[in-house]
């Protein structure tokens, strides 16, 4: 793992790249933002997580990253290790993970038990949809009271280095680290309410486009050349024909722009946030 910091002091603000090695556009927005030789009104932490797969252009080496939060330092697979360590640098940080899709070639974020915090940070970057993954978030980076994730684009595109390089310097305004305004588009929310397995033996073809309603009785996809039809409407999240072995996508609803949403007040988030420092 290669943790930059810049400015003076103990961060309380961290992007994290290439959580998944095959997910370069973060790691490369990094660059590109040290390379200015930025000046901040605050420390940050910039950390590349997963060097090793990040190298090889792979997912993962032994266990997805961002399925192991915590983690383990006594494990014998190197991701429950780097989870670990990956907890103990965005400990009492304010964190933003970059992460890229084969789904889709825009920005959007992806939160879990929004909480007031998370609302600001989500509102305050240059995309156009937020997500909610509560209901899968289990070991992902986005469960964390202070963290959220975008979805930059298309994995290995410029696009999404240019995409994860902007949400970078919103984050940074937003947190205070840089000076100036952060965008204020009023995304657009979205909340998954389940995921949608594949058979790996047999071929799934979306026929449809991710983020835009399904009606009921639509056939959105085919598999092995049949029909897949939906029950109930639904709008389709992180959904493509190649995407992952045994997850086709994820069924969401939406639920309006992002400022007519409310927080969850969660247990799960007091519980979570009792452990950290707030500010
Ligand atoms: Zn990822």
């Amino acid at each position: 793992m290669q943790v930059h910091t810049i400015g003076d002091g103990a961060p309380e603000v961290a992007v994290v790249g290439a959580v998944h090695g095959d997910e370069p556009c973060g790691a490369r927005a990094i660059d590109r933002f040290l390379d200015t030789d930025p000046d901040v009104d605050r420390p940050v932490k910039l950390i590349v997580a997963n060097e090793r797969a990040l190298d090889r252009g792979v997912r993962y080496i032994d266990a997805d990253l961002n399925r192991s939060l915590p983690g383990d330092p006594d494990s014998d697979q190197y991701e429950e290790r780097l989870a670990a360590e990956l907890m103990a640098e965005v400990e009492g940080c304010t964190a933003l993970g970059i992460h890229s899709t084969v789904s889709y070639d825009r920005a959007f974020a992806n939160v879990a038990y929004l909480n007031e915090r998370k609302r600001e940070l989500v509102a305050h970057l240059s995309v156009e949809a937020v997500v909610d993954f509560s209901v899968v978030s289990d070991g992902r980076s986005v469960e964390l009271p202070r963290f959220v994730d975008i979805e930059a684009g298309k994995q290995g595109s410029e696009a999404a280095v240019d995409n994860a390089h902007d949400c970078l310097l919103a984050f940074l305004r937003t947190t205070d680290v840089l000076p100036g305004d952060p965008p204020a588009p009023d995304p657009d929310f979205y909340q998954v309410t389940a995921p949608i397995h594949k058979e790996p033996t047999r071929t799934y073809r979306f026929l449809g486009e991710n983020f835009e309603r399904v009606e009921p009785g639509e056939t959105f996809a085919t598999v092995d050349g049949g029909p897949l039809t939906a029950d109930e409407e639904f709008w389709p999240v992180l959904m493509s024909d190649e995407g992952h072995r045994v997850l086709f996508g994820y069924r969401s609803q939406y639920r309006g722009p992002l400022s007519a949403v409310h927080s969850t007040t969660d247990s799960h988030t007091e519980r979570i946030a009792d452990d950290v420092t707030t500010d």
